[in-house]
């Protein structure tokens, strides 16, 4: 487990787990840690960019994209597309399927070129950044070998994840190759939450898992979130219920931003986001 949370990529079939780190050259476990885990995606968009700042803010903003899939030129995933995300908050993206949550995110990895508008990081364009500073697919082992076991448990810890990892027969030495895929949902999203926890990363992107997380996983999860308040967090929801606390909440139709607010707020409005929610729910309540 230690060098799971510390090295492996492979995080379990049905969680959907992006960790994105910008910026993490100065932490104290060195530089390097990989920093994008998701799909082996190459992006189609030209990297020339050079810059790789020491620090970053981890403050993003999409300004007005509008964007089509290169196959799809003709239509028009995303249209006036803006949204803030800023360091010490939590966003949320929520939405009907298709709407375009996941291209944002695609974009956001610079795995596509928006037609028009931009995404600035820092206050400057995304693409003026060095891909690899951005992503550092590289480099997995490099820098973090001399990560301590007491830094691996107390992120373990902030993430709820040492408790459940103490209970196994062999703890922190446990071979999550074998184990993984006996470990919950909720689990492997704690995991995940302390794998990004040690690599301190500036804007961290989760995708929900979508199977049932039970109650104490979610409520545990949400705590865990709550444990990186310095950092910009972007979560794509499928579940509503886990993300009532988010700062802001971002409801995409249709590649537009239809909604935004707290989830007081969208729920007085009895809008979009509250009919979601009623039938997401009324499904939940459904027997699978
Ligand atoms: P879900 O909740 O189901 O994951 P989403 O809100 O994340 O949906 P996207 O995956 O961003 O939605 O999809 C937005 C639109 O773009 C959809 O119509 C989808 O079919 C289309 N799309 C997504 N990926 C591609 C691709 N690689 N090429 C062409 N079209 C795509």
């Amino acid at each position: 487990l230690v060098s799971f949370i510390l090295y492996q990529s492979d995080m379990a079939d049905n969680i959907r787990t992006l960790i994105y780190i910008f910026g993490d050259m100065l932490n104290s476990v060195g530089a390097a840690g990989k920093v994008f885990e998701y799909l082996d995606r190459e992006p189609q968009v030209s990297t020339k960019g050079t810059l790789q700042p020491e620090t970053l803010t981890g403050h993003v903003h999409f300004n007005n994209l509008s964007f089509s899939y290169p196959t799809r030129q003709e239509r028009k995933v995303l249209q006036g597309f803006s949204l803030e995300l800023r360091p010490g908050q939590l966003t949320a993206l929520v939405g009907p399927s298709g709407g375009g949550k996941s291209t944002c995110v695609s974009l956001l990895e610079r795995f596509y070129q928006p037609q028009q508008g931009e995404i600035l990081l820092d206050g400057l364009p995304l693409q003026s950044y060095q891909h690899h500073y951005l992503h550092r697919k590289d480099n997995i082992a490099y820098g973090l070998a001399d990560c301590s076991l007491e830094r691996v448990q107390e992120a373990a810890r902030r993430a709820n994840a040492h408790s459940f990892i103490s209970q196994l027969e062999k703890g922190y030495d446990t071979d999550v190759g074998e184990r993984g895929g006996q470990l919950s949902g909720g689990q492997k999203q704690r995991i995940a939450i302390a794998r990004a926890l040690i690599r301190e990363p500036q804007v961290l992107i989760l995708d929900e898992v979508t199977s049932a997380l039970d109650t104490e996983s979610e409520h545990m999860v949400q705590e865990a979130l709550a444990s990186c308040p310095s950092q910009t967090l972007l979560v794509i929801a499928h579940r509503l219920k886990t993300i009532e606390r988010a700062d802001q909440i971002i409801l995409i139709d249709q590649g537009t931003v239809l909604e935004q607010g707290t989830h007081q707020e969208l729920m007085d409005r009895k809008g979009s986001y509250y009919k979601l929610r009623e039938r997401l729910f009324t499904e939940d309540d459904t027997p699978h």
